[in-house]
């Protein structure tokens, strides 16, 4: 008993050593006309490597803008928000620039597909753009489109593909530079239970494999299968439980 207690807790302590993303007294505010609007409102949390975080809220909480936040799309009004230890509010535009892209995968809703592009071209994209040369590119493509089991469609079109095909297809292209964080928003809005059900298992296998994952879900099974739930209201993080 006192054995597994301690093997609990110094797994912890090696799990907790390595921060992936940490804000404090983070805050987005946006201008509508005269009115200001608290999208994220001075919230403070952490994620660790290899957690499976669920963002969960009534619409308009601000789950899209903190996701936006975390991915270094958008910049904060106020607050500390650092990625790989890294402070993100001191940096230039390049220097921003290439850790997203080696840092984070982003998923959407609506997959976010090149129509004119086949499937392999859309996935080896975010490779190119970080002027990685089309043999290494190659060589990423085809190994993730046979870990999403999409091999058969690479000379596809993205309009020739299934919801569930086209969110797979947009989960490799987020892995291409094998990302440390892959951040999701309603990664399953459009595909009916048993399609999500299957991007749900994909997504807990790259979690396996140590991807840290945090996802932005109305769904209550992907919510309930995540490890850590933080749930925003108002902007404001209302309950942050494992
Ligand atoms: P959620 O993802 O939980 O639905 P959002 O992060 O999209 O919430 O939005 C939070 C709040 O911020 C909402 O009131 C929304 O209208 C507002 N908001 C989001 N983006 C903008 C923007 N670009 N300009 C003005 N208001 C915005």
């Amino acid at each position: 008993m006192v054995d597994l207690a301690r093997d609990e807790h110094v797994a912890r302590i090696e799990r907790t050593a390595l921060t992936v993303a940490e804000a404090e007294n983070l805050s987005k505010v946006y201008r509508r006309g005269d009115e200001e609007v608290r999208a994220v409102d001075g919230i403070s949390f952490r994620i660790d490597e290899g957690e499976f975080v669920a963002v969960v809220g009534p619409s308009g909480a601000g789950k899209s803008t903190l996701l936006q936040l975390l991915g270094g799309m958008d910049t904060p009004t106020s607050g500390n928000l650092r990625l790989a230890g890294r402070e993100l509010s001191g940096m230039g535009d390049g220097e921003l620039t290439r850790l997203r892209r080696g840092f984070v995968g982003f998923v959407f809703q609506h997959f976010g597909l090149v129509p004119t592009l086949t499937v392999a071209e859309n996935v080896a994209l975010p490779c190119l753009f970080s002027h990685c040369d089309s043999r290494e590119a190659k060589s990423r493509v085809d190994s993730l489109l046979e870990r999403v089991g999409l091999t058969q469609r690479r000379k596809h079109s993205p309009a020739h593909l299934s919801g569930g095909e086209m969110q797979r297809v947009a989960i490799a292209r987020a892995l291409v530079n094998s990302p440390k964080l892959l951040l999701a928003d309603e990664p399953t809005g459009n595909l009916d239970s048993q399609t999500s059900a299957r991007i749900l298992e994909l997504l807990h296998e790259l979690n396996g494999d140590g991807l840290t994952v945090v996802v932005v879900t109305h769904n209550e099974s992907l919510a309930a299968a995540a490890e850590r739930r933080i749930t925003l209201r108002d902007g404001k993080i209302v309950e942050n439980a494992s």
